[in-house]
């Protein structure tokens, strides 16, 4: 007799699978008969066991809890520029990998986020990147698991204040070639109206230079009085840390906070977003608290006295590249744009990604001294993606107002081969261009 043979038919098989049903002879819910088909259930199912063990390190973190939050909705993922630059991220495929055991902590996923919070804008469940990746990084870096090149900018910071590895006894020395006078406060300590923070990149870069020496012909005209605190400025902190060194940034932020309290002024006007933002939300939990503006938003508050004296047309098509931390993490969109539009001769355009939904030029949380490390993980830049974009609405002028994005942009402009079609500047230069 022949062997019975193992084939099943079709009928066989939904038997089998069947007697995995659980059916209630008789089931009745609030007076209606669901007997039958309509009460199956099927029984406990053997399921995956995931290894929860990094996504447990993160979640136990504080801070690092939101991300246990996550319901796989993909909101986040069209909003990440990081994904859109190529990088296969957002916080939706992070949550994925964790659930599959990877082990963030030694993963690229922790290096990547510029902590730019555009997933934060659109996630129903409030998962947050802004205080997950710090938590994370932080606890990296003390177990020695930290991308050289950002390693190296902490020790710059550590050893001279400043991420170039400049000597801090320099920081004044752009004010000997400035057209117009600047008065450093720790030699002329008498009260003054506006303590200018100027920044790192003003101070040392090139191209902050030329927005410095802008800043002062601009406040000289208005005649603002300004001061400046020179070799005893150090970094404002809020980059280290975004990158996962909170004790080098509460070095920094009690120096700055204790030359502050030096002297007399009216309030702080900043350079940049994040010295804005550390300056305004951060040193007040160290006990910091000072009146803080950017300089946009300073000037603008000015313009009765400023666009008389903006007499020089300006005929160029300019779009304009908000910064992360002043519009979505600290919510100013209408103040660099307010000074942009006073500028007689402008023809203004903006981006298709501005505002709220604004893009991430890729220097935010770390992210200005990993571009060599995101470079392996991501088909392009985001200061490329970003520039394309401002090529593609017919700008010829690129205008920003952080001293980050002058030198990454003049870098994704010849890197995507627009070189001579799209012109970097920051607002203040415009402005300063058009003063007789
Ligand atoms: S938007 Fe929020 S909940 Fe939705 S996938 Fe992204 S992180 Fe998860
Ligand atoms: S903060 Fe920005 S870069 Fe980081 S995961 Fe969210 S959208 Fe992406």
């Amino acid at each position: 007799m022949a062997e019975k043979s193992s084939y099943k038919t079709t009928a066989e098989r939904r038997r089998t699978k069947d007697q995995s049903f659980v059916e209630k002879e008789q089931a009745v819910v609030e007076g209606i008969d669901i007997s039958g088909q309509w009460n199956r259930m099927y029984e406990p199912r053997e399921i995956q066991d995931y290894d929860t063990t990094y996504l447990d390190k993160l979640t136990d973190l504080p801070g690092g809890e939101s991300m246990g939050w996550c319901y796989q909705c993909a909101q986040c993922v069209p909003a990440c520029p990081v994904d859109t630059a190529g990088g296969d991220y957002a916080p939706r495929k992070i949550f994925r990998r964790l659930q599959n055991g990877n082990d963030f902590f030694n993963h690229r996923d922790l290096w990547l986020c510029t902590t730019c919070q555009n997933c934060l804008r659109v996630c129903p469940k409030e998962v947050d990147m802004i205080q997950i990746i710090p938590a994370a990084r932080a606890l990296a870096v003390l177990e020695g698991n930290v991308p050289d090149e950002l390693q190296e900018m902490f020790q710059n910071v550590a050893e001279y204040g400043n991420p170039m590895g400049q000597s801090p006894r320099k920081r004044a020395r752009w004010t000997r070639k400035a057209d117009a006078a600047v008065r450093v406060l720790p030699k002329d300590p008498a009260p003054v109206e506006v303590l200018w923070f100027v920044g790192d990149y003003y101070a040392y870069h090139g191209r902050g230079v030329d927005a410095a020496n802008a800043m002062t012909r601009v406040y000289n005209r208005l005649g603002v009085d300004f001061g400046i605190l020179g070799a005893d400025e150090r970094s404002d902190g809020d980059s280290q840390r975004l990158a996962g060194e909170p004790g080098l940034f509460e070095e920094l932020a009690e120096h700055n906070i204790a030359q502050f309290r030096k002297y007399q002024f009216d309030k702080i006007v900043v350079s940049g977003p994040h010295a804005y933002n550390a300056i305004k939300n951060e040193y007040p939990k160290l006990g910091g608290e000072f009146p803080v503006e950017h300089y946009t938003q300073f000037l603008s508050a000015q313009m009765p006295k400023l666009k008389p004296l903006l007499t020089r047309p300006f005929t160029r098509k300019v779009t304009f590249h908000d910064p992360c931390y002043l519009g979505r993490h600290n919510g100013e969109y209408d103040a660099p744009r307010a000074l942009l539009q006073a500028v007689p001769g402008i023809e203004f355009t903006e981006m298709y990604r501005c505002k709220a939904q604004g893009y991430c030029c890729g220097g935010g949380g770390g992210g200005m001294w990993l571009d060599g490390y995101a470079a392996l993980h991501q088909t392009e830049r985001l200061s490329e993606n970003r520039v394309k974009e401002a090529v593609e609405v017919g700008a010829e002028v690129l205008a920003v107002c952080c001293p980050y994005e002058v030198s990454r942009f003049e870098d994704a402009v010849k890197s995507t081969d627009n070189d001579g079609k799209l012109e970097v500047l920051d607002i203040i230069e415009i402005l300063d261009r058009c003063m007789e």
